[in-house]
């Protein structure tokens, strides 16, 4: 399946309650390129000239490694793709990968919530340098530089392309670029919506519905 939506929807947050509860693999784009980048590789590097812009790394650095995790897959294997595709073109390369397997995604959730409300969420979001577990701080929250974990107990930080500057880039490449995959997927009978302004147990609830679960 694909956890699809903008920035801040709360995909990864739905991903790692899906992880534990169907004991499925998550494949994060954006977590590869991170970790390509804490461990230095070129592709890291070069990955984040375009993550700390807000735009997207171009297809040609992306639609490799996403798709050599997919393939890496055993046929009976579910996973959980968040993040990617995110044009028409990893779209179509996906499903060309996963037909050579003779897979097919089963669904495709669209996690939405308006703008305003991402704005905000970004903001406010730490993540976990050791799990990548997302955490919501009130921006008006003193500073504490001991800030934890609530799942492993690793230190969080900021990401950079939270940073204002780079969340309203990231949010207007989403809705030229992003959005018209979701025609893609509506076109196959596949796509499936849900409110991402809920509780995150609601949430949850509504992709498990919409997975037929
Ligand atoms: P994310 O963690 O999904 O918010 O991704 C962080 C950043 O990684 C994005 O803003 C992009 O710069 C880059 N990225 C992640 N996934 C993709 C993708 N499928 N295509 C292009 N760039 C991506």
């Amino acid at each position: 399946m694909v956890l699809f939506g903008p920035p801040g929807a709360g995909k990864g947050t739905q991903a790692q309650l899906l992880v534990e509860r169907l004991k499925i693999s998550h494949i994060s784009s954006g977590d590869l390129f991170r970790h390509h980048l804490r461990a230095g590789t070129p592709l890291g590097l070069k990955a984040a000239e375009y993550m700390n812009r807000g735009v997207l790394v171009p297809d040609e650095l992306t639609i490799d490694i996403a798709l050599e995790k997919v393939m890496s897959m055993n046929a009976e294997e579910g996973f959980i793709l968040d993040g990617f595709p995110r044009n028409r073109l990893q779209a179509g390369a996906l499903e060309e990968a996963l037909q050579t397997k003779a897979r097919n995604l089963d669904k495709v959730v669209y996690i939405d919530v308006p703008e305003e409300e991402l704005l905000r969420r970004l903001e406010g979001r730490f993540v976990c340098r050791k799990c990548q577990a997302p955490h919501s701080i009130p921006a008006d929250r003193p500073a504490d530089p001991e800030l934890t974990c609530e799942r492993c107990g690793g230190e969080l930080y900021q990401r950079d392309d939270d940073r204002p500057e780079a969340v309203q880039q990231r949010i207007e490449v989403y809705k030229s670029e992003t959005v018209p995959v979701l025609d893609f997927y509506r076109e196959r009978g596949i796509l499936a919506d849900v409110s991402g302004v809920d509780t995150v147990e609601q949430i949850h609830k509504q992709v498990l519905e919409a997975l037929g679960l």
